[in-house]
């Protein structure tokens, strides 16, 4: 069998295009655009390409961004300065702080001090609990990008058996919590698992977020699985330089699965268009509009 490719590039313009649909309407209703505000601290050039990256789409989306870069010798009272400004600022509806920060600062005190209201990474507590106990939240971005393109690829994941590889709080856990609210039967393996590939041979759903290239092997994949691919992984090319895979081995794994994600083109482009979906949802229930259809 060879597996159907699940295009994320397009599943995240169609996305894009919605969101811009919203922010027109948005700009059009309250006489402002909604607005983003991205911080980066430091020279990290991957963390400055994914900034850049995020502004620009925010632009093409009709959304406002901000964009606020600090040294990387920043105290972490500063930044807690510059988070209490945007959070009391009426014209930023999300804030994004980019990870990783510098060792001064501890990341978990400044996801805290964010405004849940505009936390549109979905990282605080406050998210992370209400994702958990089934109520509305704002959702992480890439776990969320990954159940859009799950629930386009087989409808209802109701009874499904999902394995997630990785317990992240960014992608582990928060995509297990979004399968447990679809009905899937969830398992959560982690670098403890014992037997791994004995675990991902039952799954119906195999989503792999551990940071290991091409580690899933073919022979794991369950024929028919569907599997979800969100490993970003630079590994040298023949050619002397570089090349990106995923933490799943594409070429044996396609062999068996019904579907699954490329990397680079896969989960990758979602992670930028439910961060610009969590934005325009967030400047909606902060301006006291019911939710936006269809995102
Ligand atoms: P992380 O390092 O925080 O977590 C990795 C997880 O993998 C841990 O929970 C660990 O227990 C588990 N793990 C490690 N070794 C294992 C093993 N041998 N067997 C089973 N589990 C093992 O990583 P993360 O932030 O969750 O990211 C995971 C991957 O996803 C990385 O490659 C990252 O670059 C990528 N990522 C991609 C996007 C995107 O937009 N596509 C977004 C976030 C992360």
């Amino acid at each position: 069998m060879s597996a159907r490719i699940i295009d994320g590039k397009a599943a995240a313009a169609d996305v894009r295009a919605r969101v811009a649909e919203v922010a027109a309407d948005f700009t059009r209703q309250t006489g402002r655009q909604p607005g983003l505000a991205t911080v980066l601290v430091g020279e990290d050039p991957a963390s400055a390409v994914y900034v850049r990256s995020k502004g620009k789409a925010t632009g093409e989306a009709g959304m406002a961004s901000f964009a606020h870069k600090l040294p990387d010798t920043t105290s972490e009272a500063k930044l807690l300065d510059l988070v209490d400004e945007l959070n009391r600022d009426d014209t930023v509806d999300g804030i994004l702080v980019q990870l990783p920060l510098p060792p001064q600062i501890d990341a978990s005190r400044v996801i805290a001090a964010i405004d849940p209201a505009k936390d549109v990474d979905g990282f605080h507590p406050m998210n992370a609990g209400r994702l958990a106990t089934g109520l509305d939240a704002l959702v992480p971005c890439t776990p969320y990008g990954c159940l859009y393109l799950l629930k386009q690829e087989l409808g209802s994941l109701s009874g499904k058996e999902a394995v997630v590889i990785g317990r992240s709080n960014i992608v582990g856990k928060p995509m297990a919590m979004l399968l447990i609210g679809e009905s899937a039967t969830v398992t959560v393996a982690h670098s403890r698992t014992r037997d791994l590939p004995e675990v991902v041979r039952r799954a119906d759903i195999v989503v792999a977020a551990v940071g290991r290239p091409q580690m899933v092997k073919g022979d794991w994949i369950k024929p028919g699985a569907v599997v979800i691919d969100v490993g970003i992984n630079r590994v040298p090319a023949e050619d002397g330089k570089s090349r990106l895979v995923g933490d799943v081995d594409f070429a044996s794994a396609s062999e068996r699965a019904a579907a699954i994600t490329p990397v680079p083109g896969g989960v990758g482009p979602m992670t930028i268009a439910m961060l610009l979906r969590n934005t325009i949802v967030a400047a909606h229930r902060r301006a006291g509009l019911p939710d936006p259809e269809g995102l």
